[in-house]
C-alpha cells in the first residue's frame, strides 16, 4: 500500500512515521528545500535562530514515535525539563519569574505580586481538572463526531457543561481567580498559544496554562529545530521517502476515493494521501475551492506574528530563555489587533535560544527573537508597520530592561505574516489555523477525514484539534487512529 503526504510540518512528519510503521510505502512531499513548515530555522553567519515555535510542551507525543518505530538504532530525541518557564517584565518595574515547580511559583506570586498563594494552587488545579474533562474529546478524538459524543468523556462534558466555562471568556475566568492585574494578565497571556483573544476567546482555554505550569516547559537539547530535524531522521530510517523542492499541485480522487496526487506535473498513485498543507490554501489549490463548505470559507483566522531575529553582542544576565515584556494596556492591544493593526506598545516577547544552546550564538553575542502579536495579513503596509513596530519595540526594550539594544544589532532578519504565508503556504500568515474567539471553535476546525473522498485525510494546525506542535501531533494520531479503523 502507498501513501502519500504533503508538507512536511509537524503534522506530516508525524503523520509519516506513523504509516511507515503500519508497513506503508510512504512518500513525503515537500515544497520547500527543508522539513519542518513553520518549525523551522535560520542561520546569519555564526548565529542559528529557531524562526517559529519556540514554547515547547507535551514532549512525549515525540516520544510516542520513537517508541511506536522500536528499536531502530537512531539516538533518541533529548529534551529537559526547564525550571523557570518564563521571566515576565511589567511596565511598572515588576519581574516575575513563573517557575516550573508549582509551590516557588505561588510564593512567587505572592512575594512579588501579594497574590495569594491560594489563588495560584487552586487555580492551576482547576486547570488540570479542565484538561481531564476535555483533552481526550476536544484534543485526541475526532471531533465532532458520534464516537466523542457517545464516549464515557463525551457523556462526562455531557454533564458538566458549565464546568467548560464556554461561555465566558478566559479574561472573565481569569478575573475571577485573582486579585491582582499582574496575575490576571500573565494568565491571559495563554490566549495567544492558539492565536486568541482573552477578551472573546472561551474559558475553556484555561487548560493552556495546565500543560506549561502542570505537566511543564520543556527545551531540546540541540534547539527547536531538532524537533523536526529528529523526526526527518526516524520517519528516513523507517523507509519514508522524504522528496524536498517538490509542489503538490493537486491531490486526484476517482469516483469518490483517492488515486493519487500530482507533483511536477506527473500523477503518482497513491492508496492514502494525508493532507498536512493549510485547508483554507488545498482546498483551491490542490482539490477545487467549491469542495471546502461555506461554514469553513466563514471561520476567521488565528492571529500571526511579527519577528525580528536580530545577532546580539554582548550578554545579557537579566534576561532568561523565554522573556515577556508585558504593554500597559492588554485590552487596547487585543482591541488593536482586531482592527488588523499593530499597538504602539506592543507585547514583546524574547526568546534566547542560545541561554539554552550555547552554540547559537558567538561568544559574547546571543541571538534574540523578538517577537509580537500582529494581526492575519489583510494587504496592510506591512514595510510601514514594520518600520513603526521596530521602534516601539527598541524603544520599549529600553524603557523596561535599560538596554539599548540598537547599536548592539549585528545582524537582523525579519518575518511578516505575508512572508509566512509565501513560505508555508499558511493562509493570511496565520500561525494557528483558526481562531478560538468564540465558544464554538472546537466545533467549527475541519475533520481529519474527508466526507467525500475516501481514503483522503488532513493534518496540521488549519484541522482538529487546531495549530501548536502538541496538537498537530495529535492530529497524526488521530488520523493513525481513522487508517486502523478502516482496516486499511
Ligand atoms: C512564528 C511562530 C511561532 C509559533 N510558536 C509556537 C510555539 O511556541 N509553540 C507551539 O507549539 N507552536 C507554535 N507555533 C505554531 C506551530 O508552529 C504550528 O502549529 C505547527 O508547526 C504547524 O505544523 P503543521 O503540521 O500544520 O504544518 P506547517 O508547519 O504549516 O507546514 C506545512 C508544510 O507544507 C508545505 N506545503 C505547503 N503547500 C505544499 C504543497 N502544495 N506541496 C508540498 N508541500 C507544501 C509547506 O512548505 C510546509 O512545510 C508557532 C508558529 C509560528 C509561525
Amino acid at each position: 500500500m502507498r501513501a502519500s503526504v504533503i508538507g512536511s510540518g509537524v503534522g506530516g512528519l508525524a503523520s509519516a512515521i506513523r504509516l511507515a510503521v503500519k508497513g506503508y510505502k510512504v512518500t513525503l512531499f515537500e515544497k520547500q528545500g527543508r522539513v519542518g513548515g513553520k518549525l523551522g530555522e535560520l542561520r546569519i553567519g555564526d548565529f542559528r535562530f529557531d524562526t517559529g515555535p519556540s514554547l515547547f510542551t507535551l514532549p512525549t507525543l515525540v516520544d510516542e514515535l520513537f517508541n511506536l518505530a522500536g528499536d531502530v538504532g537512531l539516538e533518541r530525541f533529548s529534551y529537559r525539563k526547564l525550571q523557570n518557564i518564563t521571566r515576565y517584565f511589567y511596565p511598572d518595574g515588576v519581574t516575575l519569574n513563573a517557575w516550573a515547580d508549582v509551590d516557588r511559583f505561588a510564593s512567587e506570586m505572592h512575594d512579588v505580586l501579594n497574590e495569594p498563594e491560594l489563588n495560584v494552587r487552586r487555580y492551576l488545579r482547576d486547570c488540570e481538572k479542565l484538561y481531564g474533562l476535555t483533552s481526550k474529546t476536544f484534543m485526541f478524538s475526532p471531533f465532532p463526531s458520534k464516537k466523542a459524543f457517545f464516549s464515557d468523556e463525551g457523556k462526562a462534558i455531557g454533564k458538566n457543561v458549565m464546568q467548560l466555562k464556554a461561555f465566558e471568556s478566559m479574561h472573565s475566568v481569569n478575573s475571577k481567580s485573582f486579585v491582582t492585574r499582574h496575575a490576571v494578565q500573565l494568565f491571559d497571556r495563554f490566549a495567544t498559544y492558539n492565536g486568541s483573544n482573552p477578551y472573546k476567546a472561551p474559558g475553556t482555554l484555561t487548560v493552556i496554562p495546565h500543560l506549561e505550569h502542570n505537566v511543564g516547559a520543556f527545551f531540546p537539547e540541540k534547539g527547536m529545530y531538532s524537533i523536526a530535524t529528529s523526526m526527518e531522521t526516524l520517519a528516513k530510517k523507517l523507509g519514508v521517502e522524504v522528496v524536498l523542492n517538490s509542489r503538490v499541485q493537486a491531490i486526484e480522487p476517482r469516483r469518490g476515493r483517492i488515486a493519487g496526487i500530482k507533483v511536477n506535473g506527473v500523477s503518482a498513485a497513491a492508496d492514502i494521501v494525508v493532507n498536512d498543507t493549510d485547508i483554507f490554501t488545498a482546498y483551491p489549490e490542490l482539490l477545487s475551492p467549491k469542495r471546502l463548505s461555506s461554514f469553513y470559507k466563514m471561520q476567521k483566522p488565528s492571529s500571526s506574528a511579527l519577528i525580528f531575529y536580530w545577532g546580539v553582542k554582548g550578554n545579557f544576565p537579566k534576561l532568561d530563555l523565554h522573556n515577556i515584556l508585558f504593554s500597559s494596556d492588554y485590552k487596547g492591544e487585543f482591541n488593536t489587533l482586531m482592527r488588523k493593526d499593530i499597538s504602539i506598545d506592543p507585547t514583546v516577547y524574547i526568546f534566547i535560544s542560545a541561554k539554552a544552546v550555547p552554540t547559537d550564538a558567538p561568544m559574547g553575542h546571543e541571538n534574540w527573537f523578538v517577537m509580537v502579536n500582529a494581526p492575519e495579513d489583510c494587504g496592510q503596509n506591512w514595510d510601514e508597520l514594520v518600520k513603526r513596530t521596530r521602534i516601539a519595540i527598541v524603544e520599549k526594550i529600553k524603557r523596561t530592561l535599560g538596554i539599548d539594544v540598537e547599536p548592539l544589532i549585528v545582524c537582523e532578519n525579519v518575518l511578516t505574516p505575508p512572508l509566512i504565508e509565501q513560505r508555508t503556504g499558511s493562509y493570511r500568515g496565520a500561525l494557528y489555523g483558526i481562531s478560538s474567539n468564540n465558544p464554538f471553535a472546537a466545533f467549527s476546525r475541519h475533520p481529519n477525514r474527508s466526507r467525500s473522498i475516501q481514503n483522503l485525510y488532513f493534518v496540521g494546525g488549519s484541522v482538529h484539534p487546531g495549530g501548536g506542535i502538541p496538537l498537530c501531533l495529535a492530529s497524526a494520531k488521530i488520523v493513525d487512529e481513522y487508517i486502523s479503523e478502516a482496516g486499511l
